[in-house]
């Protein structure tokens, strides 16, 4: 295998050269880009390990000395699955590393485009009042975001100049004994300058987890399983992209006198008989703790609704308030006294039972049988 074949270049190819087949070579085959392509996976082995050894000048010579130098190729390359980036040296990884991070910034990049944070979604518990009159609540929310440190870079910043370990030499050296052993300087990857490092805080992911309260206004007249949308605290985007949306879903607690139905509200109101019959002024509670007085006229039937417009729920899309529904229920009094049943029974003398008369003769015999 000619490893100047492999990058389709000439012998004589300058290192600016090298770098240029090489780029244009991973962005074809790279398996980030054919992922599950098998040959795609072993043609950029290939392409890897030519451009990792006409690179290096050392390598480089070595190679065109002839089959005594290292040959990059007689390495077994069949079983091979996937990438093993840990096993290259701290120089070649970051040369690669650099590199790659070209290739995916480039056209046919995947990874490295702008990409929306997730939505999150959580519950709050509400107490009727509290979902009919609107509130501000604090939701306590852990989410990704960007990394105060780094802004999101994942690296730390640097400033132009040498690098402090090796004093711009690009080599360290160690004594062992009376050996002397000078090696490529891991912190600036050999090249003498200082260059971004992964970003402690975060791990050089760019995010980090925090969990902090999130004031959310709940709007007046929200109903149970209604979603608040809040814009932007959701998780962050990464490389650059904008953060999701934070939905806050209501559980609205059930309230023991008030049901409500759209944005009207039904309140079940129990009237004495003499109330019914001779009319009354009432005073009736009103959803927002106060009370309105109810004008129960003469005649009044069990079942018979009363409308108070505009003192139901408030609509969350508009604003514009429901009503309230005011439904009587006769409730008929314990009759314990003689007095009381005496009047009862002067009552019906003088109303008669004519209270069955839609059901006609039926009403007052009892049901017929049928044939
Ligand atoms: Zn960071
Ligand atoms: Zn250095």
């Amino acid at each position: 295998m000619d490893l100047y074949v492999v990058l389709g270049i000439s012998h004589g190819a300058s290192e600016a050269e090298i770098k240029r087949a090489y780029r244009r070579l991973a962005r074809r085959f790279h398996p980030d880009i054919n992922p599950g392509d098998r040959m795609a996976a072993v043609r950029f082995r290939q392409i890897l390990e030519a451009y990792e050894t006409l690179i290096d000048p050392d390598r480089r010579s070595r190679y065109d000395a002839g089959p005594t130098a290292e040959q990059p190729d007689a390495r077994p390359t069949s079983g091979f699955e996937g990438f093993d980036f840990s096993v290259r040296g701290a120089d070649h990884a970051t040369t690669f590393g650099d590199l790659f991070a070209g290739v995916l910034t480039g056209r046919g990049a995947r990874r490295r485009a702008p990409e929306r944070g997730a939505d999150l979604h959580q519950e709050v518990r509400l107490a009727f009042e509290e979902a009919f009159a609107g509130a501000t609540r604090a939701i306590t929310v852990t989410r990704r975001e960007t990394c105060r440190n780094c802004a999101g870079t994942g690296r730390t910043r640097v400033s132009p100049g040498p690098c402090l370990a090796c004093q711009g030499s690009g080599a360290v050296r160690s004594v062992r004994g009376h050996m002397v052993f000078t090696r490529s300087c891991p912190t600036c990857g050999g090249t003498g300058q200082q260059r971004p490092r992964p970003c402690e805080p975060c791990g050089g992911l760019g995010q980090e987890t925090r969990t902090e309260p999130v004031p959310v206004r709940i709007p007046a007249g929200t109903r149970d399983g209604e979603r608040v949308r809040v814009p932007g605290k959701g998780h962050a985007g990464s490389n650059g992209g904008p953060p999701g949306d934070l939905y806050i879903t209501a559980q609205v607690a059930p309230h023991p006198l008030f049901r409500r139905e759209g944005d009207d509200l039904h309140l079940v109101l129990s009237i004495a008989i003499h109330e019914a019959a001779l009319g009354a002024r009432v005073d009736v509670p009103t959803p927002d703790g106060g009370s309105a007085r109810l004008r129960v006229p003469p005649g009044t039937q069990s079942g018979q609704r009363f409308r108070l417009r505009e003192r139901g729920a408030a609509s969350t899309r508009d604003g514009r308030r429901g009503d309230l529904i005011i439904e009587a229920r006769l409730m008929l009094p314990r009759v314990l006294d003689e007095r009381s049943k005496e009047l009862l029974r002067e009552f019906g003398r003088i109303n008669g039972e004519n209270v069955r008369e839609p059901f006609g003769e039926t009403g007052h015999r009892g049901t017929e049988t049928r044939r």
